[in-house]
């Protein structure tokens, strides 16, 4: 080629979430049957949406052909009017339906977000990490996500020291990113935490991004507190989405709502960016726009989120339980989402730590593939073989800690209570370098 084509973030391109489930593939084809743990899909999981959503959604396309058109490009006006008044109805910051901009899902808005920034200007986020942010986001920059701390021996909580200082040495730091509810962890931020997040971002003169996808999906001590209630007058973008709490991750619809425009030039410059890159791509989705207004504004909605996260918390509770037995890990119990993360105490994984595999074709599989991996995913090769169960490395999610992450998902709790004891039995047996 006489030039190179190939973009400087390209090696940031990473998603773990999806890229063990090849391992997975392979697995199977060698006859193991594997219980997919890695995505955050309640519908592949089985949960099955309530019939008076199905029927709004079914009744919409039968009754308004504009569904199947395009939608103008910031998100039908309706909808935004909607969501405008719902946030001012909560109190805290005030915004327009201008403040708000549809996406094709967050990971459409993630991925526009960060490419839209100045390529200097980076936006640092919490260590571990959803991928698809610490990915686009270091590609954006063509150099590794920066990252604050999250602590698992203080329930997660970031290090707001690590963070304050980060940020106060490093100009090229704009933006600071929270996810919450936090994936992989679990985390909610304490109400507390978040104002001393925003103090840091006003006194060093950057905006914040708090990713809510979750936020509907809250059900431990900590409540959960969206960005527009605390910002004050720092600029803000909040992002979320019906993919998780309808949930309808197969609808790909998700906002971005923005606080503070108007007291930052370059913050509603950026603001106007974002738009005018939506506009080349056209509009997000129709259809999931239209019914949000309808299923968000019927009485059974709350009711509705209040009893799916109800589920969660008996999941984390029985996970919890479980963990907590196990030596040589720590596992916070999450408070929101629906993901539950093991971290492996500093030190106690090597490269030589198995499992025994009696099938010598995927026994050589395995061995094979383990050679010059992180060590944290040598185990969940050896527990996808061992157990058929398949979950994500920590090490996948941007972190130099090294565990993995379950869901929450599984919809029988007999069966969620077996799984999680077999993941303990098997990190017990990993770790003592016992033989079957
Ligand atoms: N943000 C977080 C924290 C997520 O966990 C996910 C998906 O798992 C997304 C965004 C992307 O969601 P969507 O399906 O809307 O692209």
């Amino acid at each position: 080629m006489r030039a190179n084509i190939v973009h400087p973030g390209a090696d940031q391109l990473t998603y773990e979430i999806r890229e063990i489930m090849e391992v997975g593939r392979k697995l199977e084809e060698l006859g193991i049957s594997i219980i997919w743990e890695n995505i955050g899909d309640p519908v592949a999981k089985g949960e099955v949406l309530p019939v008076w959503i199905k029927e709004i959604i079914g009744k919409i396309i039968v009754d308004d052909n504009l569904v199947f058109g395009y939608s103008p490009t910031n998100g039908l006006l309706a909808t935004r009017e909607f969501l405008a008044n719902s946030r001012n109805m909560e109190g805290g910051t005030k915004i327009t339906p201008e403040d708000i901009l549809f996406f094709n899902g967050l990971g459409d808005a993630i991925s526009t977000v960060y490419s839209y920034l100045h390529p200097t200007a980076r936006v640092i986020g919490p260590n571990p990490a959803y991928s698809t942010h610490s990915s686009a986001e270091g590609a954006h920059a063509g150099s590794p996500h920066l990252t604050y701390n999250l602590n698992p021996y203080r329930n997660w909580l970031p290090d707001l020291e690590d963070l304050r200082n980060k940020v106060k040495y490093n100009p090229n730091i704009a933006g600071i990113l929270i996810i919450n509810p936090d994936n992989p962890t679990g985390m909610v931020y304490p109400e507390k935490i978040l104002r001393e997040i925003v103090s840091i971002a006003r006194e060093f003169d950057t905006f914040i991004i708090s990713d809510e996808i979750y936020g509907n999906i809250v059900y431990g001590d900590e409540k959960f507190v969206p960005l527009s209630q605390v910002c004050g007058d720092v600029p803000g973008m909040a992002m979320k989405g019906l993919s998780k709490e309808i949930p309808w991750p197969g609808g790909r619809c998700g906002w971005v709502e923005f606080y503070n425009k108007a007291k930052d030039p370059s913050f509603a410059r950026y603001a106007k960016s974002l738009l005018d890159a939506k506009r080349l791509e056209v509009c997000a989705t129709t259809l999931p726009q239209k019914v949000l207004p309808m299923i968000f504004s019927d009485k059974r909605y709350k009711e509705y989120c209040l009893s799916r996260a109800d589920v969660y918390a008996k999941r984390a509770k029985i996970a919890y339980e479980i963990f907590t037995g196990v030596h040589g890990v720590v596992a916070p119990k999450p408070q929101g989402a629906f993901y539950y993360s093991v971290v492996f105490d500093q030190g106690i994984l090597n490269n030589k730590q198995s499992l025994q595999i009696d099938n010598p074709k995927i026994k050589e599989f395995i061995e094979r593939s383990v050679v010059s991996i992180s060590d944290d995913k040598r185990f969940v090769y050896y527990l996808m073989a061992l157990t058929g169960i398949c979950v994500v490395p920590l090490s996948g999610f941007n972190s130099d800690l090294q565990g993995f992450r379950m869901t929450l998902l599984e919809r029988d709790e007999m069966k969620f209570k077996k799984m999680v004891e077999m993941i303990a039995g098997a990190i017990k047996k990993y770790l003592r370098g016992d033989r079957l």
